[in-house]
């Protein structure tokens, strides 16, 4: 009897003991009619990549079997995949999900909810919870664990995660990147063996190009949160804001070699969000989960690496909408089942990888709803301080007027009014004092035109708001995790002011996104249809008319027609060398295209050339080839693909780098090398052996666009195709050119035409020696600021556009660039300098040191030289970024276009 009592004691102390270390399972009691993953998969936590459809069924069978799991579809991704957010909270608070809803949303505007209101919603309200898994498609552990979650969720009968469910509605995003997760899974499984190989430099290690990072796009959806290019994006963001989340943790993996990160964040931080308020969250956080690291003794990291600049990131963006957004990386990214650590430290498991995700989900959960009220208090709060700072800054409003091509501003205006920023348009022209520009001038008043859109930070998205408008964030540090400047009316290239209100302005809401429709305007006789370069729709329709086999002409001059100016690069379809019912299919086109064309009915003008003129070139139909595949770099590829496919509606062939080769060349007149992943070297090693197959393309009238990496291809030095120069910023890669350079077999070279620097005076030569004795002995830990300062980390740079170029047709003289330490192209005295950074005053925006202004003071941006019958076209960086950066796309498209245009007799 003592014996038998004994021995059940031993049971209970051995399972309680058992409860408390196995953190898979923390809670004492789960619902048998849950299933868990072992049931459902087969396998355990981390016993292997679940595909997405065994995901997706995972949780449809959770939401079958308990009343607490919901699966709700938000979208759909670009491959076709269901994107899903699961809603787990009591079944009492399922029954008033709408009425939860909307009083956290009453948190959402402290201008029509007073704060008596919200402390009663704070009180009785479940806190909103927003966990999302996977954006990274090859961070794959995470997605593994938040099925864990979601059973610990729905099956544990504990009072605590009763108690947790009253008091919160937990939302879990189980995979945000379903395309490119499946790649990831799908690579592993075509090369793992039959056991797992821990080997590091196994080939179940590695992914193939062009990784899972990214989504079918190759756009890094981390990147995206605020631009919303990408269709994922998107729905995400409705989702998202449908729900008004008070907490949003975005899980990710790093390199192997790291442990895991957590809060608090490292610096910089944007100024809005580096608050005492959010610091003391950021330690709540901290703590909740240090403590729960501890108890189980994982190693982690805090407050390095992971800044809080960009707002376009998963945590940013939900910390400028007023939740704590928090990034969590585990190490092992992109790793197989079983990784063995260098220096036989260990080998890491993918259950060991799931785990600590699973334990940081549980821990910032608790967190949150531990402290439920003050989290909901201070998410109203922060909105309640941006209306206050926007009321009190003298740039409360920034003015975006639709002056040239109004799409730009229409589409700028779209992407703040889909993330819920309030804007108004301008009813009548209003005076307003006090202005700046985004080129630095300040006006003492201005008109502002009657339809401009008008935003005031004074919002409660004001600060979300003054991170996406303002001229430059402030900066205090020199790491950055990623670019250092994003002002969209630079990246959109609109004209904008901000400043004070303007006098008695009548201000009425914009309440629906704009949208465009073309047409054809003008008489019944018809000579030809023209219509004018300037609006970026000018592109996509002539892309469409040159696709439908309709010829298609520009004007290198100006001219005017119908009372109309237009102006060089202009865009004509006669009728005489087009086939009948070409009125239709213009009209088709025009509409669709969002452009207007005007039927001209003589081939006269009024002033500047006629239509007929020997200044309009015949446009060759381009048949495109983008080269792609290792060693391009995926995203940078990826932006080319989603412009040209979505945007504008560009047919192209994607071809290997390794098959560029074997091509017949005679297929295509323009070919396009986006940047590769480095130096521009990746290309010698892999068309490198075409020999001169590619010069002889471009000579017999090829058209070859090199961009970054496949510019340097280009350059002098490496193919010897043109006669470009080119340097680096950094001393590292700057001091291996010199070395490619001087081990490279020599070349005849026709001298320079330019006369040789005069030497440095006793002045500068005292001051070299000075500042390089002061490096020789400079202390080893400031040689990683250094190294930091050296980079361009995304700076906003100021160039000078020829737009009597064909390269910059319907551009302005003024073009704002984005450089990420972009390589430093010498201006061309054979071709023409499109695009060239000023001598001085070359930053707009951003991180750049005044030393590494002046060395690309002079340089080119980009640049056209004719090589025989052809031209090659070089962009010191990629003119496409990201989906937003909508200024520069016009250069890359115009190279495709008009790449070939020249004034008869000038090269
Ligand atoms: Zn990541």
């Amino acid at each position: 009897m003592r014996l038998r009592f004994l021995a059940v004691l031993c049971l209970i102390t051995f399972s309680l003991a058992f409860a408390q270390t196995d953190p898979l399972t923390p809670s004492a009691k789960y619902d048998p009619a849950v299933p868990t993953l072992e049931k459902f998969l087969g396998y355990k936590l981390g016993g292997d990549f679940t595909p997405h459809h065994q995901l997706t069924a995972y949780y449809h069978a959770l939401a079958a079997a308990s009343p607490r799991v919901k699966v709700e579809p938000y979208g759909k991704t670009a491959e076709g995949r269901p994107l899903n957010l699961v809603v787990i909270t009591s079944p009492e608070n399922h029954a008033r999900i709408a009425d939860i809803r909307a009083a956290v949303a009453r948190l959402n505007d402290p201008r029509k909810t007073s704060q008596a209101d919200a402390d009663a919603i704070a009180a009785s309200t479940p806190v909103i919870i927003y966990l999302s898994y996977g954006v990274h498609g090859n961070e794959a552990s995470s997605a593994e664990a938040a099925m864990q979650v979601a059973y610990e969720l729905a099956a544990s009968q504990d009072a605590a995660n009763l108690e947790r469910l009253q008091n919160s509605v937990i939302l879990i995003d189980p995979l945000v990147n379903p395309d490119g997760r499946e790649r990831f899974v799908q690579g592993y499984r075509s090369v793992k063996g039959a056991s797992p190989v821990s080997d590091r430099f196994a080939a179940e290690q590695s992914e193939r190009w062009p990784s899972g990072r990214f989504n079918h796009y190759l756009f890094d959806l981390n990147r995206d949160w605020t631009w919303q290019s990408q269709q994922e994006t998107r729905a995400r963001i409705t989702a998202y804001r449908a729900w008004s989340p008070q907490l949003h943790v975005d899980y990710h993996e790093m390199g192997a070699g790291s442990t895991y990160h957590f809060a608090p964040p490292a610096d910089p931080i944007l100024e809005s969000l580096n608050t005492p308020m959010l610091r003391k969250w950021f330690d709540i956080y901290g703590r909740a989960n240090s403590q729960a690291f501890d108890r189980h003794g994982f190693r982690f990291f805090t407050k390095e690496d992971y800044d809080l600049f960009y707002p376009g990131f998963g945590d940013s963006w939900p910390l400028l909408n007023g939740a704590v957004g928090m990034t969590f990386e585990q190490g092992g990214g992109r790793a197989g089942l079983a990784l063995e650590l260098p220096d036989n430290q260990r080998v890491l498991t993918l259950y060991d990888r799931a785990l600590r995700h699973f334990v940081t989900s549980l821990a910032t959960s608790d967190a949150t709803i531990k402290n439920r009220v003050d989290r909901l208090k201070d998410y109203y709060a922060f909105r309640k301080a941006a209306v206050t700072a926007g009321e009190q800054s003298p740039e409360r409003y920034a003015y975006i007027v639709p002056s040239g091509d109004s799409e730009r501003a229409e589409k700028l205006v779209n992407v703040l009014l889909r993330q819920g920023i309030e804007v108004h348009r301008l009813a009548a022209e209003t005076d307003v004092a006090r202005l700046t520009d985004y080129w630095g001038l300040k006006h003492a008043t201005r008109k502002v035109p009657a339809g401009s859109y008008v935003i005031d930070m004074a919002q409660p998205l004001g600060f979300l708001v003054r991170a996406l408008l303002e001229r430059e964030p402030k900066l205090e540090s020199t790491f950055f995790y990623d670019v250092t400047a994003w002002s969209m009316p630079y990246a959109s290239g609109v004209e904008a002011y901000l400043g004070g209100a303007g006098t008695k302005a009548d201000l009425r809401p914009v309440t629906a996104p704009i949208t465009r429709k073309g047409s054809v305007e003008g008489g019944q006789e018809v000579a030809a249809y023209v219509f004018s370069s300037e609006p970026i729709a000018s592109v996509r329709l002539l892309a469409a008319l040159l696709q439908a086999d309709i010829r298609v002409y520009t004007s290198t001059r100006g001219f005017k027609q119908a009372g109309r100016d237009f102006p060089a690069g202009s865009l004509i379809i006669p009728i005489e060398t087009n086939p009948p019912q070409l009125g239709a299919k213009v009209r088709e086109l025009a509409e669709k295209a969002g452009a207007t064309v005007y039927a001209v009915s003589s081939g006269r003008s009024e002033s500047g050339v006629d239509l007929g003129s020997n200044r309009v070139r015949f446009l060759r139909k381009p048949k495109i080839a983008i080269v792609m595949d290792s060693p391009v770099s995926p995203s940078e590829y990826g932006y080319i693909w989603h412009a040209f496919e979505q945007q504008y509606g560009v047919p192209f062939t994607p071809i290997k780098a390794e098959n560029l080769g074997g091509a017949d060349l005679n297929s295509y007149n323009v070919i396009i090398l986006p940047p590769d992943s480095g130096d521009g070297r990746g290309y010698q090693r892999v068309i490198g052996g075409m020999g001169s197959r590619l010069t002889d393309w471009v000579r017999n009238g090829g058209v070859l666009v090199g961009i970054r990496g496949g510019a340097l291809f280009a350059a002098k030095k490496r193919s010897g195709m043109t006669s470009v120069n080119f340097k680096f910023l950094s001393r590292a890669a700057e001091e291996a050119r010199i070395e490619e350079e001087r081990s490279a077999p020599k070349k005849d070279e026709t001298p320079s035409s330019e006369p040789p620097p005069p030497p440095p005076s006793k002045e500068e030569q005292e001051k070299a020696r000075a500042a390089s004795l002061e490096r020789k002995l400079r202390k080893y830990a400031d040689k990683e600021k250094e190294l930091q300062k050296e980079q361009v980390p995304g700076a906003i740079l100021k160039t000078n556009l020829d737009n009597t170029h064909p390269l910059a047709y319907g551009m302005g003289d003024q073009l704002a660039v984005l450089n990420n330490d972009a390589p430093i192209l010498e201006l061309t005295d054979k071709g023409d300098n499109v695009a060239y950074f000023p001598k001085e005053g070359v930053k707009l925006s951003g991180f750049i040191t005044p030393e590494n202004e002046k060395k690309l003071g002079h340089t080119a941006y980009a640049l056209r030289e004719r090589v025989g019958r052809g031209f090659v076209i070089m962009f010191a960086d990629n003119p496409v970024f990201r989906g937003f950066w909508d200024a520069t796309d016009r250069l890359l498209l115009n190279a495709i276009y008009f790449g070939r245009v020249t004034i008869p007799g000038v090269d």
